[in-house]
């Protein structure tokens, strides 16, 4: 294959070119995925403000964004539950409320009775009407000052990073933009069947849609622009993700024979046979490692359909293996998890199943004291343990093996290609690879898997083991929240175990993980007899698998938690799970959070609150996932419903990591990526580094697998 150098161009320019922009703006920025200047167009909004007209309070409407202009009434502080800053404006057509709860006494007299304000904000109802809580304001003049001439970009945004910084940043990446700054690296054979406009047209129009643009268009990331960029996406991940398949057939690895027969062993042992479905991906995984070719599969299969026991029935095949150059030496499995609870989870099934048969299972993880880490690494690095479960990061950081046969990645989602790839540099030794087995609890319909993982060849189990009682759903108005609360207090009383889930922010995590301390703060107060924890995203892990732990342990009986909580986690004696503002989530991301319940003997019970008025879509979904809790089902549902209309969500399954496109709403975009795909293997390998570095920042990478 040829070399695979991004070609070397302005695209390079570090972001630190940018004026203003230094060490400390650039590690924020990185958290974006933004490292050089061109990386700044793509960073794409989340969605768009119209602040180009004025609204009157008298036509405004529950729910809407937007602009509004008045003079202040009254400005007081007032006490409803917390202390709060209320300021009421009048704009010759209504009044308007505007809410803070945290204000500064300078924000209070600059809100005096008299003073003209300019505000945007989401219209919500209060208790006088209509108001906006915490909206951006300034103070304007008599004569109106002019309105906004394109629609405004809302960005992702990352801590210490403001909407406002990170958009004049883009700003000046725009400006560049007319220079030779930005290639098009799709063909023009390509581009011109594909009816779409050229990059540059394209990436201004996301950052600055005229006034008039398609607002509804935009919102379902269906204007030709997106798509545009969607297209060129999708064809970085799919191009690369095939040119990877195809290097990693060319290496070899060992074939495992398990001469030991340790894996009939295992499942001899096991208390229950194995459903069909597990047995077919089983049979499939078997037939892989039997080859000199490393395996490199992923099983899909639900929550709770038993994925673990069939990477168990693999590892056991890999120790019971004898290794051809040396037959007194034996091969080593290693289980990666992508968090420490779950790598003792797993550490705990693993080792009560090899522990009949004479094996020891190492753990090995961040937080257990230095010694017992090191004596266990010790034990790895000379071939005395052969079963290692541990955390990514732990082996990201590098761990010494004998003779690493078979690498198990447990990764519920989050698992893209950039880890995919990093996974591949590990363990080759000898000049030989390991295989690779990847779990995964996102269902996806095949057509779907065969583009998310075009590196992988795909088992899927879809079946769940007998005797589990399903989860009753029900969907219940945030009016009735209250009676919500009873429950949980109901359910705690009972010594059962609740989850609550906080609403999705999309903005940001900071905003999300201080919703998530409010509600806590709130419920704790409502539930006073009932122990509440806390998870959200900026917890440090130590602390977040602290919080995990207790709740696992019984010490807290509802835990809050942004929707960071962990997939996979085993908490059997949770009966209860609360999802607030649940019209507002994606179906997968729903059929993932209610598979934290229902995984013991007692029914279990998922409540999905919701703020009316439900669109016809968000009212669909909710039905979908009450009625079914097949995640199969559900995701061919969801393909058939993700109409335009709706984007919050979508993103959030993580599928390969994906920043503008999305699998199911740009479906139709994937036959010719495809072909796309092929083309370019075929003849532009070099455009296909330089798509790489844009879209998933891995070029050098790529460059070795060539
Ligand atoms: P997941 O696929 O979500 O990782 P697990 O591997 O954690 O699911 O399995 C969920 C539960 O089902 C575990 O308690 C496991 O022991 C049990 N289990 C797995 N396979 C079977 C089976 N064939 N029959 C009965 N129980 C099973
Ligand atoms: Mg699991």
């Amino acid at each position: 294959m040829s070399s695979m150098k991004a070609p070397c161009s302005p695209e390079q320019r570090p972001v630190t070119a940018l004026r203003g922009v230094g060490e400390a703006l650039a590690e924020r920025l990185r958290r974006l995925g933004v490292a050089q200047v061109q990386d700044l167009l793509f960073v794409l909004p989340l969605h768009y403000d119209d602040r180009t007209t004025l609204k009157k309070v008298r036509e405004l409407s529950l729910g809407e964004r937007v602009l509004v202009e008045g003079e202040v009434q009254l400005t007081q502080v007032v006490y409803r539950r917390r202390r709060q800053l209320e300021s009421r404006i009048w704009d010759g057509s209504g009044f308007l409320t505007l809410r803070f709860f945290h204000f500064s006494g300078s924000q209070e007299k600059g809100l005096a009775r008299g003073t003209r304000v300019r505000c945007f904000g989401e219209v919500r109802r209060g208790p006088s009407g209509f108001e906006m809580i915490h909206p951006e304001y300034r103070w304007v003049g008599r004569a109106d000052e002019q309105v906004e001439d394109t629609l405004t970009p809302i960005y992702p945004l990352t801590e210490g990073l403001s909407q406002g910084k990170l958009r004049a940043l883009i700003a000046e990446a725009l400006r560049e933009l007319d220079t030779a700054a930005v290639r098009d690296w799709i063909p023009a054979q390509v581009s011109e069947s594909l009816d779409l406009p050229p990059l540059r047209e394209a990436l201004r129009y996301v950052h600055r849609p005229p006034r008039e643009a398609q607002v509804e268009e935009l919102a379902a990331g269906r204007h030709p622009a997106q798509r545009r960029l969607a297209f060129e996406e999708l064809l970085a991940h799919q191009a690369s993700l095939r040119l990877l398949k195809r290097a990693a057939k060319t290496d070899p690895a060992w074939p495992l024979d398990d001469s030991a027969a340790m894996a009939a062993r295992l499942l001899a042992a096991l208390p229950f046979p194995l459903t069909g479905a597990q047995a077919r991906a089983l049979a499939e995984v078997e037939a892989d490692l039997r080859s000199s070719v490393p395996m490199v599969r992923l099983i899909q299969g639900d929550v709770g359909c038993g994925k673990t026991v069939v990477a168990a029935a693999a590892a056991a095949r890999a120790v019971g293996s004898t290794a051809p150059d040396a037959p007194e030496e034996r091969f080593q499995a290693a289980l990666m998890a992508p968090t420490e609870l779950l790598a003792e989870q797993h550490w705990r099934n693993l080792d009560q199943w090899f522990r009949p048969l004479g094996l020891d299972v190492a753990l090995v993880t961040g937080s257990q004291p230095a010694r017992t880490r090191r004596s266990a690494l010790e034990a790895v690095a000379n071939g005395d343990i052969r079963i290692i479960v541990g955390t990514h990061a732990l082996f990201q950081e590098g761990i010494e093996f004998s003779r690493l046969a078979l690498v198990i990645v447990d990764e519920q989602h989050r698992f893209g290609v950039q880890q995919r790839l990093r996974l591949r540099e590990k363990g080759n030794k000898l000049g030989r690879f390991p295989h690779q087995l990847i779990m995964t609890a996102t269902p996806i319909p095949r057509t779907l898997a065969m583009t998310a993982y075009a590196d992988l060849d795909v088992s899927v189990i879809d079946e769940l083991p007998p005797g589990r009682t399903p989860v009753r759903t029900v969907v219940v108005p945030q009016e009735r929240r209250d009676e919500v609360v009873a429950r949980v207090e109901q359910a705690c009383r009972g010594q059962r175990q609740v989850y609550w889930v906080c609403p999705l922010i999309e903005e940001s995590e900071e905003l999300r993980s201080q919703a998530a301390e409010e509600s806590a703060a709130a419920l704790a107060e409502a539930l006073p007899e009932v122990q509440v924890g806390l998870v959200h995203g900026r917890m440090p892990p130590a602390k977040k698998d602290a919080a995990m732990l207790a709740f696992k342990a019984g010490k807290i009986q509802l835990l809050v938690a942004t929707t960071v909580i962990e997939v996979g986690v085993d908490v059997p004696n949770a009966t209860l799970m609360v999802i607030e503002n649940a019209e507002r989530m994606g179906l997968a991301q729903l059929h993932q959070l209610r598979g934290r319940v229902g995984r013991g003997a007692e029914a279990s019970t998922c409540v999905l609150l919701y703020r009316g008025p439900l669109s016809p879509l968000a009212r669909q979904r909710l039905q979908v996932i009450r009625e079914t809790s097949d995640g199969f089902e559900i995701a061919r549902r969801d393909l058939e419903l993700r109409g335009p209309g709706e984007l919050l969500g979508t993103r959030q399954t993580g599928l390969a990591q994906l920043r503008v496109a999305d699998l199911t709403r740009d479906a139709d975009l994937l036959p010719r990526v495809q072909e796309a795909a092929e083309l370019l293997i075929a003849q532009y390998p070099d455009n296909i580094a330089a798509l790489a570095a844009r879209w998933i920042g891995t070029a050098e990478q790529y460059g070795r697998v060539g």
